[in-house]
């Protein structure tokens, strides 16, 4: 193809093109740069559309112009005054940020990391293989479900949904972690909810939303909605997936979308005769690698060196040190060369994110689900909509592959709950409704959901037969909707992280009840009561006394005093700093959520000991 005359052009095909998340999102901010574009959602959309009027582009805008005009949308005005912040960047939380950018919202989505790695490869179902044509993933990823191919690598998804979303507006922030909610503080500080970022020096610290949606993965569940554990038999997956040359031979090896023992006992029995290996069932699919997922058991994973010794809890039986890497590699392997009759030459393991062999062993025999799909908060009379989907709502069996399908419907529906909530819909209602719906989520499959895709939309019942909104009454999800200052249950098993309003408040109770006493120190905020250093002192003697000889800590010298502590803290106790030792000495205003990001860090390292 030639080179395009326009040098916008050339940028944008750059970034169509784009293959890391990095590049991705310099592209983009080039081609703003070249084409003298600022603002964000539908509106920046608009600016890109007229900006880049040739035939490449256009074909994309006509795709993303039909999606746009759907009435569920109100041409992009349903949410216009909605401020959205989404938690993580994986198919879900992309997926979801691109309904809200059509919605009008302004929507902020934050990522920890600063790049896509997973090779392993997700099972689409028609509906998502539909929804991503139309978002246009042909021109992102030409490979698309060409022919029969029903699966994409989770990292090519990532790929193509970062970049509608943010040709639609979205504003994407890579290498920022959530960590929690800062509520309201009334008429003297913020009147919205905002979020505890790291690092806290992110602009983003001051941005107040109204909606938080959070799709931060099967770890990473927000305080405040509780988890339900499905416990099944023992069940080891395996993944693994190994270079793809593309060449003739590999071409011609037929795909296995899912053995499972009991359709196809020979040839597991075949498979265990000749080699020891003894599975549940196997997935192989050709995508960017050749990429292998299979249940093993337990037995044969002993037998053949894979786990060291027999262990009746799973965690320990998994740990690192009861796994003989080598073994595991050998195992994935051969189970891959048998169930494709030993005909993809060469198999070379692709590398993972570490550079490492990219074999992974999961335990599935327990797998979470949020009891609730969303809550409504209040502080201060501002009230904020939180919602989960993806696998953070219900965590996905993968061998199954429904993360992405069930993840997808999730992320419409959270869509719709928050159309409903700009709409001015009583909360209560809102959270009904959205219960109602969550009902269906772990049933749905192929077969059971509706079967006309090319009408499916946010509208819940362009998707579930015979949906009934209204199968929970308003009155029965009355505590999910928390006014002021709740109780936490610390003791939550998923409970790492420092959340919400009434955490901030607990962080700081915490921290006058562990510094009381001490002399010189009185602790009444997160700024000046913390400048001398003496507190911060105090709190590391507290529970480390071994660490810090209080007594002799010099109060004239603040700087060296954090100094010390913040070296202490991060070589003894892995808890990283923050803010510098002049930045704790000094304290500005601005430097308080640094403060408190820093301070929660030490709550979770030790609140088990002050319980
Ligand atoms: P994820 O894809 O997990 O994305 C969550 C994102 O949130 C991540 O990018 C994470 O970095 C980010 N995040 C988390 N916490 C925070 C925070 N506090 N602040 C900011 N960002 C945050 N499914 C299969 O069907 N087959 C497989 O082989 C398979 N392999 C997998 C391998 C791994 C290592 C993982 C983690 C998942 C795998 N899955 C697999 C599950 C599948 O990826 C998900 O079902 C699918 O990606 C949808 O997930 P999601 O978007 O809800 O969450």
């Amino acid at each position: 193809m030639d080179a395009p005359a326009n040098p916008a052009h050339g940028i944008f095909e750059r970034f169509l093109r784009a293959g890391e998340c990095r590049e991705v999102l310099g592209c983009f901010e080039e081609l703003c740069r070249e084409l003298g574009l600022q603002g964000r959602g539908l509106q920046l959309y608009h600016g890109l559309k007229a900006a880049l009027n040739y035939w490449s582009a256009k074909a994309l805008w006509s795709k993303l112009d039909k999606k746009a005009g759907h009435k569920d949308y109100d041409q992009g005005t349903a949410c216009a005054s909605t401020k959205c912040l989404v938690v993580g960047a994986g198919p879900c939380g992309l997926r979801v940020a691109i309904e809200l950018a059509l919605l009008g919202a302004h929507v902020v989505l934050l990522e920890k990391r600063d790049s896509f790695s997973r090779n392993n490869v997700l099972h689409l179902w028609p509906f998502t293989i539909h929804d991503l044509r139309a978002l246009g993933a042909k021109k992102f990823y030409g490979h698309f479900c060409t022919g029969t191919l029903d699966h994409i690598s989770i990292r090519q998804l990532q790929l193509i949904l970062l970049k509608v979303a943010l040709l639609l507006g979205v504003e994407v922030h890579i290498n920022v972690q959530f960590n929690g909610l800062i509520p309201p503080e009334g008429k003297a500080g913020g009147q919205g909810w905002c979020a505890l970022l790291q690092p806290s020096s992110s602009p983003l610290s001051h941005y107040e939303f109204d909606v938080l949606i959070s799709a931060g993965g099967g770890k990473f569940v927000p305080e405040g909605f509780k988890r339900k554990e499905m416990r099944g038999k023992l069940a080891i997956g395996i993944t693994t997936n190994f270079i793809n040359r593309h060449s003739r031979a590999e071409v011609e090896v037929a795909e296995i979308s899912g053995v499972a023992r009991i359709y196809n006992q020979k040839f597991f029995q075949n498979l265990y005769n000749k080699t020891g290996i003894d599975l549940e069932n196997i997935v192989y699919y050709k995508d960017d690698t050749h990429y292998f997922v299979m249940t093993a058991k337990k037995q044969s994973l002993l037998k053949k060196g894979v786990i060291l010794q027999d262990k009746a809890d799973i965690e320990s039986l998994l740990s690192p040190e009861n796994v003989d890497r080598d073994a595991l590699l050998s195992y994935a392997k051969e189970a891959a060369n048998f169930s494709t009759n030993y005909r993809l030459p060469q198999l070379e393991f692709a590398l993972n994110h570490r550079g490492l062999p990219d074999v992974d062993m999961f335990d599935f025999t327990c797998m979470t689900r949020s009891e609730n799909a969303a809550l409504v908060r209040e502080h201060n009379g501002a009230r904020l909509l939180l919602g989960l989907v993806g696998d953070c709502l219900v965590e996905p069996f993968w061998p199954l592959g429904t993360g992405v399908a069930r993840g997808f419907l999730a992320a419409f529906d959270a869509a719709w709950m928050v159309r409903r909530w700009a709409a001015g819909t009583p909360p209560l209602e809102v959270l009904a409704e959205r219960e109602s719906i969550y009902q269906h989520l772990s049933q749905t499959s192929p077969d059971n959901t509706n079967k006309n895709i090319s009408q499916y939309s946010i509208d819940p019942a362009t998707r579930y037969p015979n949906i009934n909104l209204k199968a929970i009454k308003a009155n029965q999800v009355q505590d999910l909707y928390l006014v002021g200052t709740v109780e936490v249950d610390h003791k939550r098993k998923s409970d790492n992280r420092l959340s919400t309003g009434r955490t901030y408040e607990d962080l700081l109770s915490w921290c006058q009840a562990s510094t009381a006493g001490y002399r010189g120190v009185e602790v009444n905020d997160f700024t000046t009561s913390w400048t001398s250093g003496l507190a911060l002192c105090a709190l590391i003697h507290r529970f480390r006394p071994d660490l810090v000889h209080f007594e002799s800590v010099d109060p004239q010298d603040p700087i060296q005093t954090h100094q010390m502590m913040l070296d202490v803290a991060e070589q003894e106790l892995g808890i990283q700093p923050v803010l510098s030792s002049i930045e704790m000495a000094t304290m500005a205003e601005p430097d308080r959520l640094g403060l408190i990001t820093y301070l929660s860090q030490f709550y979770e390292a030790f609140k088990t000991s002050s319980e």
